[in-house]
């Protein structure tokens, strides 16, 4: 997401910081190809119109003109001014009130709200929430049964919801049968229609006015650019909705839509969807975004998902061994385990600050069938030999690599790599942090 942006902002960025002094003249040019940057990313364009002037405001300012490093400091208020325009910090979920509290999903057809429905259930869950599932999409059967299917799968808690019911009736039941099921939180997935009309509106109305739900979550298609803009406003307009879920953000959206909605309806994107899967659903962070699009990195984000794989106790273990350099290959093989479960390594390496930019790591697919043979080979050594990988010697590395089915140069890649690592480690170990970040250093 956001790469063309990115690229585009980075190559201003480039060409200004060429410039030890930067003067009215450069820092103009520089904004204006950061307008046309922005409208390519399908921007709203008074919110380009705005967002330049609010950049030249302070770029002209004292703020650059005294700063010693005018280039960075221009990145800087590029970089804050985007935080602001998606809504500066994190909005949660509303769940306040009398529980159990409902939220509703609302939003066109296809736009993902079955699927985003399943999604907060997860996270609702994993907050130590009880939440509970309610299918309110009378017209599409395949809607009823998608989500049924979802909380059998899931383990969590339908409405039986049949298609000859009122979607209010439904609702209104439901609060009932999810408090006696010892749940606090409803998931309403109401209907979606093609485009908006007046029926839709009606019923979500009549809905709301029944559950009065402590959050109105409208769900659009990042994919739809402007239009998912548009679509915000209408239901904000007709609905007066808590906040905004973006799907699709995996998608080649050119990220208009994250960078205008706040602006344009005044309402927060609280939830990003990055995938099909149940688990890929993000908290949307502006600063962290504003970040990612600079190609500073995600640095948080990268940590919150380290975290939410690796138990304390493992971490602590981790940690004393590598103070005692005594990470062997086992180790090696456990962690790498630990990085598949957070997602994909290409993905992840897109969170790191400068990866994106360091051209050794531009074209670079990871491909997850490495970690996979990485794995055999490991799996291949005798216990001994990955306590003290010394001992591999030739014919070892012979018997490991028709073991794993692997070449012996891919043996010895592997052990290299792993050395590598070690020296690292070492290096860590005697100079703390900073030994640590020449070691990173290319
Ligand atoms: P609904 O009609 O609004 O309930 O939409 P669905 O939940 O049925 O989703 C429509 C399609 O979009 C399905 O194929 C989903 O798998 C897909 N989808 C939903 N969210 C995402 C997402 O964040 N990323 C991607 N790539 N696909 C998504």
């Amino acid at each position: 997401m956001f790469d063309n942006l990115s690229g585009r902002l980075d190559a201003v960025f480039k060409k200004l910081k060429g410039h030890g002094k930067l003067t009215e003249k450069n820092i103009e040019e520089g904004l204006k190809e950061v307008r046309m940057a922005l409208l390519e990313a399908d921007v709203h364009y008074k919110v380009a119109k705005q967002f330049i002037a609010g950049v030249k405001d302070r770029a002209l300012g004292q703020e650059v003109m005294k700063s010693l490093t005018p280039g960075q400091q221009v990145v800087k208020i590029v970089n804050d001014e985007l935080t602001e325009l998606m809504g500066s910090s994190h909005e949660a979920l509303n769940l306040e009130g009398t529980k159990p509290v409902s939220v509703m999903m609302i939003g066109l057809q296809g736009a993902g709200k079955t699927t985003t429905a399943g999604k907060l259930a997860i996270y609702l869950r994993k907050k130590g929430e009880k939440p509970y599932l309610v299918p309110a999409d009378v017209y599409r059967p395949a809607a009823i049964d998608q989500l049924k299917k979802l909380g059998q799968q899931l383990e969590i808690p339908v409405y039986p919801s049949e298609t000859n019911m009122d979607p209010v009736d439904i609702c209104r039941k439901a609060q009932v049968a999810a408090q006696k099921a010892g749940c606090n939180t409803l998931l309403i997935d109401t209907a979606g229609r093609l485009h908006i009309d007046e029926e839709l509106m009606g019923e979500l109305l009549r809905i709301r006015d029944v559950v009065k739900p402590s959050d109105i979550l409208l769900i659009a298609d990042a994919m739809t650019g402007q239009d998912a803009v548009n679509i915000a406003k209408s239901f904000d307009d007709a609905l007066n909705i808590g906040g905004v879920i973006l799907s699709k953000m995996d998608g080649d959206a050119r990220g208009g839509a994250a960078l205008s909605i706040k602006s344009i309806t005044g309402k927060p994107i609280k939830f990003i969807g990055v995938g099909e899967k149940l688990n890929e659903l993000e908290p949307f962070h502006p600063d962290r975004m504003a970040s990612s699009i600079l190609g500073m990195g995600d640095v948080l984000t990268l940590i919150e998902k380290a975290q939410s794989v690796v138990n304390e106790e493992q971490a602590v273990e981790l940690e004393k061994k590598l103070k005692k350099n005594q990470f062997t290959l086992e180790d090696f093989r456990d962690q790498m385990v630990q990085i598949r479960k957070m997602g994909s390594l290409s993905d992840l390496l897109g969170m790191i600050p400068g990866m994106k930019k360091n051209k050794q790591f531009k074209n670079l697919e990871v491909d997850d069938r490495e970690f996979i043979r990485i794995e055999a080979i490991i799996n291949s050594m005798t216990p001994k030999e990955r306590a003290q990988h010394t001992i591999i010697n030739g014919s070892r590395r012979k018997r490991i690599a028709k073991g794993s089915g692997t070449k012996v140069q891919d043996v010895n890649q592997l052990l290299k790599n792993y050395t590598q690592v070690m020296k690292m480690v070492k290096k860590f170990n005697k100079g703390g942090m900073r030994g640590f970040g020449r070691g990173m250093l290319p």
